[in-house]
């Protein structure tokens, strides 16, 4: 690896993202299509290369993200397909989202309203664009969306007649599909169906992108595979959580993280390590200095209870995480010396570290360890074997 990423850096697996979603493809019906959701620049693995990767894929509709400079990062990066901000975005971006053809997600009557008006506005200085929309339902979160009643059928009618807004999809989201009881989801995709033939209905309109599931539904609920699934977690190779089945879609981690020894010495029994003294030695040990710490994104909680690998062996955290560096306990393994391979995440010879395994260790989320991997660590994206590009946030500005 280069000289300047001996300190740490994330291999991110391209290829990795493209098996996944292929697998995930072939576990969905035939007509649904995949927005791949790449919000936190995709869950900390960086969304522009992966959008790239993933945009001339014909399973692939699109993509999501959080907020609105999050998709036009995309648009500047030349991605053309579709994408959809899943949160509420404010007006000071309406006019911009409008000419680079980005969806938003609308529940708000005034959204609408300003929505229009920007659109308008825009088609009399000779802009052909709509606002596209995607109109979002509450059926179980209590987060964002209008409720499947009449007060939300009135929404929807509104919408379908606001001059400039085209209503593209409707969508809703599952709070509970990631348990091994899957009947609240059930109820909520119940709900959802129900208000879309309700639309349907009172409307004589079919709303032509309807889309429920998340990544836990991908795996498990069938039922909801509609005109489009939203990818999240599962495009990484992450599990919702450990109550979804693993042997449904067969998903590899699509980043590893590693670093190198940067100092190997012995302490004696009595010797404490770290602040505040929490590990202290009984007897010889032999400590290895890894320099990578909270700073980095790597988790504190990992203090005293998380490993590394090392010459393929396990190499226990010996007392805290610093903000940029730990000690190892080496002692177990033969031949450690400053320069050696360290493995945070991923695969080491027989041993392998799983951003899952790292997040129980340090009573975390493994979304959350993923989303906060740090700006210091530089992601380094593999294709067929080779390095296709790197992304270094100290680099680039
Ligand atoms: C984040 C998000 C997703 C993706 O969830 P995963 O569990 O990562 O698949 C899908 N839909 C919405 C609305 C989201 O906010």
């Amino acid at each position: 690896m280069r000289e300047d990423y001996q300190r740490v850096y994330a291999k991110i697996n391209l290829d990795a993202v493209m098996e996944n979603t292929a697998h995930m493809k072939a576990n969905i019906s035939k007509e649904t299509k995949i927005m791949a959701v790449i919000k936190t620049d995709g869950y900390g693995h960086g969304a522009v290369p992966i959008a790239s990767e993933l945009e001339n894929a014909d399973h692939i509709y699109g993509f999501a993200t959080a907020t609105a400079e999050e998709a036009l990062i995309l648009r500047k990066a030349g991605i053309k397909k579709p994408i959809l901000i899943l949160g509420y975005t404010f007006p000071y971006s309406y006019e911009r989202l409008i000419e680079e053809d980005v969806r938003m997600t609308v529940f708000r009557e005034d959204t609408l309203k300003e929505l229009s008006e920007v659109a308008t506005k825009l088609q009399e200085k000779g802009n052909d664009r709509t606002a596209k929309i995607h109109i979002k339902v509450d059926t179980g979160m209590s987060r964002i969306g209008v409720r499947p009643d009449g007060e939300g059928l009135a929404f929807v009618k509104k919408a379908l007649s606001e001059k400039g807004v085209e209503v593209e999809g409707i969508f809703t989201h599952f709070a509970r599909a990631d348990e091994s009881d899957k009947s609240p989801a059930y109820a909520q995709l119940a709900g959802f169906t129900e208000f879309l033939l309700r639309i349907e209905k009172e409307t004589g309109h079919r709303i032509p992108v309807r889309h429920c599931s998340n990544s836990a539904g991908i795996v498990e609920i069938p039922e909801a595979n509609l005109d489009v699934v939203r990818a999240g977690i599962i495009l990484y190779g992450l599990w919702p959580s450990d109550e979804v089945s693993q042997n449904i879609i067969p998903l590899k981690p699509v980043l590893s993280l590693y670093s190198h020894v940067i100092y190997v010495k012995e302490i004696n029994k009595g010797d404490s390590v770290s602040y505040g003294g929490t590990y202290t030695a009984d007897g010889p040990v032999k400590v290895a200095t890894i320099p990578v710490g909270y700073g980095d994104g790597y988790p504190r909680g990992l203090s005293g209870k998380g490993y590394v690998l090392i010459h393929g062996k396990r190499a226990p955290v010996l007392g805290r995480i610093c903000m940029d560096q730990f000690m190892v306990d080496v002692s177990g393994i033969d031949g450690v010396k400053e320069g050696d391979l360290v493995t945070m995440v991923g695969k080491d010879g027989a041993n392998e570290i799983t951003i899952e395994e790292l997040s129980k260790l340090s009573g975390g989320f493994n979304y959350e360890l993923a989303c906060n991997l740090g700006k210091r660590i530089p992601r380094v994206y593999i294709k067929s074997g080779k390095v296709l590009c790197t992304k270094d946030y100290y680099r680039d500005f």
